[in-house]
């Protein structure tokens, strides 16, 4: 199986959707959250994309297409894996049509073996997607289009006479995740993620800005009897801007999802991790400094003081560095690919 990213939750990013300004093929969304600040999906598209950022002054600036080819891509796998699907973008922005989600659902139909990842911070788009589309809409859409997409019409014929089409969602290989940075994210959109149909339910908690509570009465009153999560995918934020992500709050989070029986993926520390208090640096098997670099600072003798792990991996990715209770990578059950 051939992997195209590293990205460790995942095996293959798969971006059908594309965004043209002009003649120049590229990506594009709009930033929803504080936790788009540093985009990396923006900065891509800038470097070798169609140039655009991704604010909503361009939104009018570019044409969203779909790329016939990478959409056929997944009937072309001759090997389960695990796909992540547009991470170029965002599946459920509202300014891209419904039929390309509906004919992406199509594929996804065609490949039971494969586990798609969609994440998403517009999950009332998302909600309504559902709500608006039957899994026959997108059949039918990918027969209506069968002149375009032949390989797909035929791939979605073999399925209906092996009577393999499911008749209503969730599809059981799609992961419906959406993408939360602080408490303000959690508390907007988890409510409408649990009334959306899906086989695994999940948050990415990536870049992690601040702590999050789970359990948060809010959620609870909003949803009484609500089905929880499947997955938590918890990490700090990488690259050169990255914002600082504190240690305890990846543990706290990691206590909650255990409690709840959820499966817990750590991705990584981030660029950036800090800890408070000199206790906890205790259980780090890397270094600690402060502020001024020292690891014992005339400055910063108190216990509260922030304070920096040394780690050698630059987003923090390696897990023998960090402290042994956060070293857990898990999937949900069964949402391993089958070969
Ligand atoms: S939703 Fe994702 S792809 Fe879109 S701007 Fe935010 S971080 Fe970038």
């Amino acid at each position: 199986m051939s992997n195209n990213t590293s990205i460790e939750w995942t095996d293959h990013t798969w971006n059908f959707i594309s965004a043209y300004a002009g003649r120049r093929r590229g990506w594009f969304c709009t930033k929803r959250t504080k936790a788009c600040a540093n985009c990396y999906a923006e900065a891509i598209n800038l470097r070798l994309g169609n140039g655009l950022t991704y604010t909503p002054n361009n939104l009018d600036k570019v044409e969203f297409r779909v790329e016939t080819k990478l959409l056929l891509d997944p009937l072309r796998w001759r090997t389960s894996r695990k796909v992540f699907v547009n991470s170029m973008t965002d599946f459920f922005h509202p300014s891209i049509p419904d039929w390309m989600r509906r004919i992406g659902f199509a594929v996804m139909m065609c490949r039971p073996k494969c586990w798609f990842q969609i994440l998403t911070k517009q999950p009332e788009k998302m909600e309504q997607f559902f709500q608006d589309n039957t899994l026959g809409d997108c059949f039918t859409e990918a027969m209506h289009r069968a002149d375009d997409y032949p390989r797909l019409a035929a791939s979605l014929r073999a399925f209906e006479g092996l009577e393999m089409v499911p008749a209503q969602w969730p599809l059981t290989n799609v992961a419906l995740l959406v993408s939360v940075g602080e408490q303000k994210d959690a508390d907007e959109f988890i409510p409408y993620l649990l009334r959306t149909p899906a086989a695994v339910r999940g948050l990415s908690l990536e870049p992690l800005l601040g702590p999050v509570k789970l359990e948060s009465l809010r959620i609870n009153k909003l949803m009484p009897g609500a089905p929880g999560f499947d997955w938590l995918i918890i990490g700090g934020e990488s690259g050169k801007k990255a914002r600082p992500c504190n240690i305890e709050w990846i543990r706290r989070l990691i206590q909650q999802g255990s409690a709840a029986d959820n499966a817990v993926f750590v991705k990584q520390l981030g660029a950036k991790p800090t800890m408070s208090g000199i206790a906890y640096a205790a259980a780090l098997p890397v270094g600690i400094e402060c502020k001024h670099g020292y690891d014992v600072c005339p400055k910063c003798d108190s216990e509260d003081k922030p304070l920096y792990p040394k780690l050698k991996h630059k987003k923090g990715g390696d897990w023998s560095e960090w402290p042994a209770d956060l070293r857990v990578r898990e999937f949900p059950p069964g949402c391993e690919p089958r070969t």
